[in-house]
């Protein structure tokens, strides 16, 4: 049994969903769909809602863009969908926020999930036309239970297994659930949200209650790099990690993996795999309680601090890494060291060279891979 997760840019527009779609028909064994909202669609929500504070008619406007946004992709499925219900939740939300003449966390909640709640009833209203098994749609709030900790919210695994096993287990057995990542709701029914780029978190999490045996991050890179393929050139896909290697990355700034994502794969043992919508076939990367790296793993940087994971790394590999950077007349000092990472402070000016530098040593430990 697997939950599968596709972000944003998955679900992009009509092409994207039909990607998406036959990823999901293609495989069998695939139980529950996670979905971010459509690409850029949270952070228009975030404008709106500042927008909202200044002027009512220039918040519509731009809820209007984004409500259109969805109607057309929508239309280039050809298939019939109502957002009556959330236009109207959001324009008493925006009047609110005019009318308080603050953004209150608990709204903002409420706003955010309308990205979620618009891209899920697009891709399931398409793969029910398309799919030969039954799809259902499902509010993600009858089961994904939180705190009240507003925009960075807990899940509460005991009530949320128990919401799941009473509302959704025996649907599963015959259907597939579409839902949203991201959003959660606390005892009392008031809509929370995991924090930005929560959805991968949502999908252990519900990937946990179904005694899933992997949770797959879609995305739109091959799986976890050596470091930010965007920033960084010659980075290398790494195949397997382990949990800690993968969670002390995603927590000193690896984009690829919102940072609590692993604690419920961690907890239960089942994989994480991070792959690509484009390229489905390729394996991407494994997480899962396979062996360390035996030395550097990944770079990662975080403002003015540089990273290097691994493992043990608190031997002569640190003093490797330093000599590395004082060769190259790099000014650092050492921020944070552990047995799984060493966390440098660098001046600006020299981050790009001492990225490339630190890169390239990394790179020598992948060589046999
Ligand atoms: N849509 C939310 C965000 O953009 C959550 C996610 O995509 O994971 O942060
Ligand atoms: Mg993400």
């Amino acid at each position: 049994m697997k939950v599968f997760k596709f972000g944003g840019s998955s679900v992009k527009d009509a092409t994207a969903m039909k990607a998406v779609s036959k990823i999901i028909i293609d495989n069998d064994d695939c139980r529950i769909v996670v979905i971010s909202a459509t690409k850029n669609t949270t952070n228009e929500l975030e404008l709106i809602a500042k927008e909202s504070i200044h002027s009512i008619p220039k918040s519509q406007e731009l809820w209007d863009k984004t409500i259109s946004r969805h109607r057309e992709i929508a239309n280039d499925l050809q298939i019939d969908c109502e957002f009556q219900d959330l236009d109207s939740e959001v324009l008493e939300l925006i009047g609110k926020f005019n009318k308080c003449q603050m953004i209150s966390s608990e709204y903002m909640d409420q706003l955010y999930s309308i990205g979620e709640r618009l891209s899920t009833r697009i891709l399931s209203e398409y793969l029910t036309s398309h799919h030969s098994k039954t799809v259902l749609y499902k509010d993600v709030r009858e089961v994904l239970i939180t705190n009240d900790n507003w925009s960075k919210a807990s899940p509460l695994i005991t009530e949320i297994q128990d919401a799941f096993d009473l509302k959704w287990k025996e649907i599963l057995k015959n259907s597939l659930i579409v839902t949203q990542g991201f959003v959660g709701v606390t005892t009392e029914g008031r809509t929370t949200t995991l924090g930005r780029e929560g959805s991968d978190f949502t999908a252990t999490i519900l990937g946990e209650s179904l005694g899933a045996n992997e949770v797959i991050i879609w995305t739109d890179v091959t799986g976890v790099a050596t470091s930010d393929p965007r920033v960084v050139e010659n980075t290398k896909f790494i195949k397997k990690l382990n949990y800690v290697e993968a969670s002390v990355l995603a927590k000193l700034g690896a984009k690829v993996l919102f940072e609590r994502t692993l604690e419920p794969a961690i907890r239960k043992g089942f994989s994480v795999i991070v792959k690509s919508t484009l390229t489905p076939s390729e394996l991407g990367s494994v997480i899962s309680d396979s062996p360390p790296h035996n030395g550097p793993m990944a770079v990662t940087t975080q403002g003015d601090i540089l990273s290097i994971v691994g493992d043990k790394l608190l031997s002569e590999k640190a003093h490797c890494s330093k000599r590395l950077l004082e060769m190259n007349q790099i000014d650092y000092h050492v921020h944070e060291q552990e047995d799984h990472f060493i966390c440098f402070k660098i001046p600006s000016s020299q981050m790009d060279k001492a990225l490339d530098v630190v890169h390239c040593w990394v790179l020598e430990f992948h060589q046999n891979e």
